[in-house]
C-alpha cells in the first residue's frame, strides 16, 4: 500500500545537444534523472520505479535507492508506463505518481496537493493556468485570438489510484499523449491541481540554462558551527590571541600557544563540517602536537573546508576577558586570521566583552572565547 512513483526515462531524445538523452545529461553535477529521483524522495516518496531503455541498464550513474526496470513491449511512452505498473503489481501501492524523467524538480508541496486530491478523485494532475494571451497565426500574422480561460499547461507527475490506472492502461489501445488521456478514456475523473513553475520539462537548450539556475538555488548548502574554549592564566609576560602576541602580566596555560580565541574559531569551523573538534584531529595525548602553534589547527580546518567543497562566508569571534584590552588589536587580529585562513579580512570579525567582573573571567582567572563560522557550498 502507500505511494509509489514511476519515472519514465527511456526516451532517446537528444535535441538538447551533448549527444546524450536529456535525462542523462549532467545538471549541476549529476544527471537530470538523479534530480527527479531526489525531488520525489525529498517529497517523501520512498518507493520509486525507474523505467530505463535497455541500452541504459548498465550505466554507472543510475540513481541509488530505486527499483530499476527495463522498458519492454515497445518504445512509446505508454510501454514505459506499463513496464513500471507491472513492476509494482506484485505488491501494489494504493496510489501511484507517474513522472517524466526530464522534469528534474517536482516539488514536495505540489506532490502533497496531488496526493490530497486522490482522497476525492481517482486521478489528479498538476497544471498551470495559461496567463499569456493566445493567438492563432497564419503566415506570420495574427489571425485571431484564442480564449485562454479554460486552458492549462499540463505537467507531471500525474497521480492515480493504482488499480484504476493499471486497469485503464490495460484497456487502452495505445497512442495516448499522457496518462491523463489514458485515465479519461477509461472514464476516470482527473482533478486539476496547481502545478509549479519550477517543475519545468527540459526540452531545449534554454530550458537547461534555467534548470541550472534553479538547481543552484535548490542546492544552496549553508553550514553553521560554533566553538567555545577556556584557558586559565598562569605566570608569564605575554599571551596569544587570534594569532597576535600581546604583552601581558600573565600568560595563558595550555598545550601549544593556548590561543583560546583561535581554538574557539577552529572548533566552530570543524563544527560546521560536523567533523568533531581540535582534540579529534590533534589529540593532546600525541606528543607530536605538544606545543604546536594554533595556526596549524586553524589552517587544517580551512583545508578541510575546501576539501569538502565549501568556502567560509564569514566568522565572528568574541573574546571574554577584563584584560588585556582587545580593541586596539582588532585590526591586527583580523589580518592575522585572514592570512592563516586564506580569506579576506572582511569575512572575519573579532570583538571582545568583559563579564562585568563576574565569574572566572571577571575574577581574571582565565579567558574564554566563543566563535561562529558560516560555510557555503563553493
Ligand atoms: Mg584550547
Amino acid at each position: 500500500m502507500g505511494v509509489a512513483a514511476i519515472i519514465v526515462a527511456a526516451g532517446r531524445g537528444t535535441r538538447m545537444g551533448g549527444g546524450l538523452p536529456k535525462q542523462w545529461r549532467p545538471l549541476a553535477g549529476r544527471p537530470v534523472l538523479a534530480h527527479a529521483v531526489a525531488s520525489l524522495q525529498g517529497a517523501g516518496v520512498a518507493r520509486i520505479v525507474l523505467v530505463l531503455h535497455p541500452d541504459d541498464m548498465g550505466r554507472a550513474d543510475i540513481p541509488q535507492g530505486v527499483q530499476v526496470v527495463g522498458l519492454t513491449g515497445g518504445d512509446e511512452r505508454q510501454h514505459s508506463v506499463r513496464s513500471g505498473l507491472a513492476a509494482l503489481a506484485a505488491d501494489p501501492p494504493a496510489h501511484v505518481l507517474i513522472h517524466d524523467g526530464a522534469r528534474p524538480f517536482p516539488g514536495a508541496a505540489m506532490i502533497g496537493r496531488l496526493l490530497a486530491a486522490l482522497d476525492r478523485h481517482p486521478g489528479a494532475a498538476p497544471a498551470l493556468a495559461v496567463t499569456d494571451a493566445l493567438w492563432r497565426g497564419e503566415g506570420g500574422l495574427v489571425a485571431g485570438v484564442q480564449d485562454r480561460a479554460s486552458l492549462y499547461r499540463a505537467q507531471t507527475p500525474q497521480a492515480f489510484h493504482y488499480d484504476a490506472i493499471a486497469a485503464a492502461h490495460a484497456a487502452h489501445p495505445g497512442g495516448a499523449a499522457d496518462d491523463v488521456q489514458v485515465a479519461r478514456a477509461a472514464g476516470l475523473d482527473v482533478a486539476i491541481v496547481e502545478g509549479d513553475e519550477d517543475n519545468l520539462k527540459l526540452t531545449w537548450p534554454a530550458d537547461f540554462d534555467r534548470a541550472e539556475r534553479i538547481a543552484k538555488g535548490r542546492d544552496m548548502d549553508i553550514r553553521m558551527g560554533n566553538g567555545f574554549d577556556v584557558h586559565a592564566f598562569t605566570t608569564g609576560d605575554h599571551l596569544w590571541l587570534c594569532g597576535v602576541k600581546l604583552p601581558h602580566g600573565r600568560a595563558l596555560l595550555g598545550h601549544s600557544d593556548a590561543d583560546v580565541a583561535m581554538h574557539a574559531l577552529t572548533d566552530a569551523i570543524y563544527g560546521a563540517l560536523a567533523e568533531g573538534d581540535i582534540g579529534v584531529h590533534f589529540p593532546p595525548s600525541d606528543p607530536q602536537w605538544k606545543g604546536a602553534a594554533s595556526h596549524i589547527f586553524l589552517r587544517h580546518a580551512m583545508d578541510r573546508v575546501r576539501a569538502r567543497g565549501y568556502a567560509l562566508a564569514n566568522c565572528d569571534v568574541t573574546i571574554l576577558c577584563e584584560r588585556p584590552r582587545i580593541g586596539p588589536h582588532q585590526g591586527a587580529m583580523r589580518a592575522a586570521l585572514a592570512a592563516i585562513m586564506g580569506v579576506e579580512a572582511d569575512r572575519i570579525s573579532v570583538k571582545a566583552t568583559t563579564t562585568e567582573k563576574l565569574g572566572f573571567t571577571g575574577r581574571e582567572e582565565g579567558i574564554a572565547a566563543q566563535a561562529t563560522a558560516l560555510l557555503v557550498r563553493a
